[in-house]
């Protein structure tokens, strides 16, 4: 008999985080943070004893999937983290970072700690693991290293689609299909939403930059470190390299982002057939005339000295902390500067409030008048759509005895359930917090 206890990510797009009993092995899919408001307790209270988890299997290194290795670890787990390479890099940065803005949480030391623990696996290999249980790592299309889990155990075979990227994405490859499962979990994130194709990413970008161009504006992007900025700077590449739009100074503000697009630099081996083509032909799809990386402070006070238009790719984000602060706090209130948002915007973020174009914002609260120009790129997107998570589970070829789906806002998980349960026929449901389901 095995069992799994949903322990995160229920209703709720951050927290993944699956408790998997079998084969005499306590095994945690995901151990990750929550950041929705109302759920920031339950990040110190773990629904089972981390000194009894045996292995934590991780899909990515997402925050919300991979956070709270933390406090997993600072409370007594010592097992092991199965993982892919690329992934336990940027647990790294991702870890330190989390560590730095909260050293509440324990030394600096812990972030060694868990990266001890962790080994690495390649895509598409079937591994073994004590207690008659296998699994395998499949290419997720979601950020660099992302993997969907397949655990085979006692006769069952169970799913952990982690998040589940789109086709086209560019430098990675599409997810790969798998084609069965007993029990399948699933992420539900933009159920009902259908995202633009990453290609008109591209073209709104490069009307962008030639209004800025005709209005010597300066364009802030506020990004999120991994693979966002990574495409940001691939597309810009494309652009000037191609003769598509004169080359105007674009600077990397952020140093977290920096190290992440030099571990997405290293792995080019996963790169997808267009990444590929383009290396072959010599080009550095991270590097082209006037890109620039602040990594210092001194680096990134600097950036004013340069004559506008330029572009200036910053984190955080959502404009909740980082160097994009500083920029829009003088900024802002020009109207020769542009914002343009290529993410995700939470409700009671700077970065939503400066999207609905509110008059002012506070930014490191300061109030900033906002007169900028703002823009939005939804193409940007990590996260299969509605049509596109379906595609994902019609590559099942016979139907899974059950569908579990987690990691989406109720609104989201439910219009994905109805639409499996009436299309593809499917048992389906959407388990709460804590729920324990018997195989
Ligand atoms: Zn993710």
């Amino acid at each position: 008999m095995g069992s799994i206890i949903f322990c995160g990510a229920c209703g709720t797009v951050t927290g993944s985080a699956y408790f998997l009993e079998t084969g005499g092995k306590r095994i945690l899919i995901d151990c990750g943070l929550y950041q929705e408001k109302d759920y920031e307790k339950i990040n110190s209270n773990f629904l089972f004893d981390p000194k009894k988890i045996d292995y934590v299997i991780l899909t990515h290194a997402h925050l919300d999937h991979s956070g709270r290795l933390l406090e997993l670890v600072r409370d007594g787990f010592k097992g092991e983290i199965l993982t892919t390479e690329p992934t336990v890099d940027l647990l790294e940065i991702v870890l330190a970072d989390r560590l730095h803005l909260e050293p509440k949480l324990g030394p600096k030391s812990l972030v060694k700690k868990v990266l001890k623990l962790c080994w690495a696996f390649e895509y598409d290999q079937i591994f073994d693991i004590p207690g008659g249980i296998h699994f395998r790592l499949k290419d997720a299309g979601h950020i660099l290293g992302a993997a969907n889990v397949e655990i085979w155990c006692e006769g069952k075979k169970f799913v952990f689609s982690g998040d589940i990227g789109r086709p086209g994405t560019p430098i990675i490859r599409d997810p790969s299909p798998i084609k069965e499962a007993d029990y399948i979990i699933m992420e539900s994130t933009y159920g009902g939403r259908k995202h633009p194709p990453f290609s008109l990413a591209k073209k709104q970008l490069k009307a962008i930059i030639e209004k800025a161009r005709e209005e010597h504006a300066r364009i802030f992007i506020p990004s999120f470190a991994i693979g966002r900025t990574q495409e940001l700077i691939y597309f810009l590449n494309d652009l000037v390299e191609s003769g598509e739009i004169k080359p105007l100074p674009v600077i990397v503000d952020s140093p977290m982002a920096l190290k992440v697009t030099k571990i997405y630099a290293k792995y080019t081996n996963l790169y997808d057939e267009e990444a590929l083509a383009r290396l072959a032909k010599g080009d550095q799809i991270f590097s082209f005339p006037l890109l620039f990386a602040a990594a210092s402070v001194e680096a990134s006070c600097r950036i004013e000295q340069i004559k506008p238009p330029y572009l200036i790719i910053a984190g955080s984000g959502m404009v909740t902390g980082g160097r994009i602060i500083e920029h829009l706090k003088r900024h802002l209130s020009s109207r020769r500067s542009y914002v343009v948002f290529v993410g995700y915007q939470a409700k009671g973020t700077p970065g939503r409030e400066i999207l609905l174009r509110k008059p002012r914002v506070f930014l490191d609260h300061m109030p900033v008048e906002n007169r900028a120009k703002i823009f939005r790129i939804e193409a940007f997107s990590a996260h299969a759509d509605h049509q596109e998570l379906l595609s994902w589970l019609k590559n099942f070829e016979k139907e899974p005895k059950r569908v579990f789906l987690t990691h989406g806002e109720p609104g989201a998980r439910s219009v994905l359930l109805k639409d499996i349960r009436q299309n593809l026929g499917f048992t389906v449901e959407a388990p709460r917090l804590g729920r324990k389901v018997t195989f």
